[in-house]
């Protein structure tokens, strides 16, 4: 077992991912004996980010960028900026990202990073001071062939414009493949920034269709309408679902016979949120848990279904959008209950997906129409869901337990094949 003090740490995502760790490795036969490897990152990184704000004091954010394994190629994540950023939150979704670009079985490991602030407080040049100030504090460990960071909660294709920028200051040259989900007159992809939302809906669809549920009326709650929740409830929107409720930051809205998404597309782009939004009642953030629906979709935050709200939860199907959205023993109560989980190293992979099929086209310097790429994407998405679907009949156990035996069974062979240096 670990000595190490941070490893040990018994709450959190971190915690979260442990437990699923433990509950994998009885199905890992022979492989079992390297399973402490991925109880720990590979490096975890903190670094001070100062900058000048614009009344001219200086302030002082924490970044952080953790490799969590990169047995299977070079580190694969996004960067949040969030204020509850720590490095608990951080490990806990690089690891997830080792497990992810397994299951779908990308040539990538784990990495993500983040800063602890709140971008919405920041002015457009205070962003982006503090991403090329923290693009240099890491740019040692980052590169098209160490790490690839990507979009996360809180950052966008603008601020992995200007982390290329600096990070290619620094190599003197232009260095595309260094970060993905890039402006697409900088080397990015088409289809990239819908493709977590698309990711989500071809694996529920996939999946609903194996547990008997049209889609067609379907009702569907979604939490969080930003990059991932707003493209998967649209995509369901036009397979005739009917999406009842949605939750953001800025409240929750409900209406039992649909809510008009391009209505709600017109307010969102001058409201910056879903609360007041006329075409829907305001109801209170709890009570989005208690609401009659078929599917929910978390596409927000980790840490949203709990136990209470597990048993409460009306939902045949869950969509994990989001990274870690279900505690362990609120995923117990969801199995008893019967409710199917697509867990998030499956369910929201269609980003990695294209990420990597960007960073493919970065190093080759020859670029797919989008047509092309949501072929691609669709393929790998659906190949992968029946992989887990089989692999979760075959032994007998949840989805989530499924996915975990794939990604955790290529993972460790690598580990196995490449032998412990210095052996
Ligand atoms: P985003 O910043 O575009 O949107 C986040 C949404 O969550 C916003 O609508 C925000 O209002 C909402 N939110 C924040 N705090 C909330 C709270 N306390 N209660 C309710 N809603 C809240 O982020 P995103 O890129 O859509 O990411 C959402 C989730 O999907 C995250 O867990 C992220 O790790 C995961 N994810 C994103 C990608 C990607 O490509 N963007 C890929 C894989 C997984």
């Amino acid at each position: 077992m670990s000595n190490l003090s941070y490893i040990a740490q018994n709450h959190g995502p971190w915690s979260t991912y442990l437990e699923q760790i433990e509950r994998v490795t009885p199905y890992l036969e022979h492989l079992k004996g390297y399973i402490d490897t991925l109880k720990r990152p590979k490096r975890a990184l903190i670094v001070d980010v100062p900058i000048v704000m614009d009344d001219g004091t200086i302030q002082h954010f924490e970044g952080y960028r953790v490799q969590h394994n990169l047995s299977r190629g070079p580190g694969k994540g996004g960067i949040r900026y969030h204020p509850d950023v720590d490095l608990n939150e951080v490990m806990a979704l690089s690891a997830w990202m080792t497990i992810k670009t397994a299951v779908l079985n990308l040539p990538f490991g784990g990495a993500k990073g983040g800063v602890r602030v709140d971008p919405r407080k920041l002015s457009p040049r205070e962003l982006e001071r503090i991403t090329r100030r923290y693009t240099s504090e890491i740019s040692h460990i980052i590169g098209p062939q160490k790490d690839i960071p990507a979009p996360d909660v809180g950052t966008n294709p603008n601020v992995m414009g200007w982390i290329m920028d600096t990070y290619s200051s620094g190599q003197g040259h232009t260095v595309t493949g260094v970060v993905t989900g890039k402006p697409i007159h900088l080397g990015g992809s088409l289809g990239r920034i819908k493709a977590t939302g698309r990711g989500v809906f071809v694996t529920g669809r996939e999946v609903a269709e194996k547990i008997k549920l049209p889609l067609k009326g379907a009702k569907i709650a979604v939490q969080g309408f930003g990059n991932v929740g707003s493209e998967a409830a649209y995509l369901f929107a036009e397979s005739q679902s009917l999406i009842v409720a949605i939750q953001d930051h800025t409240g929750t809205i409900f209406n039992p016979e649909g809510i008009d998404l391009a209505e709600l597309k017109i307010y969102f782009e001058t409201n910056q949120g879903v609360a007041g939004f006329e075409g829907a009642e305001m109801i209170s953030d709890e009570d989005f848990w208690n609401v009659e629906i078929d599917i929910l979709i978390p596409a927000a935050l980790e840490g949203q279904i709990t136990i209470e709200r597990a048993q409460k939860l009306t939902a045949k199907l869950v969509l994990e959008g989001a990274n870690g959205p279900t505690y362990p023993e609120a995923d117990d109560i969801l199995i008893q209950r019967g409710v199917t989980v697509v867990p998030d190293v499956i369910c929201n992979a269609g980003g990695v997906t294209v990420s990597y099929f960007e960073w493919v086209q970065d190093m080759s310097s020859y670029f797919w129409s989008e047509e092309e790429i949501n072929q691609r994407l669709d393929k790998l998405m659906v190949q992968a869901i029946n992989d887990v679907w089989h692999t979760s009949n075959e032994k007998i156990c949840s989805l989530r337990t499924a996915a975990f035996i794939l990604g955790c069974e290529r993972i460790l062979k690598a580990r196995m094949e490449r032998g412990i240096f210095p052996g």
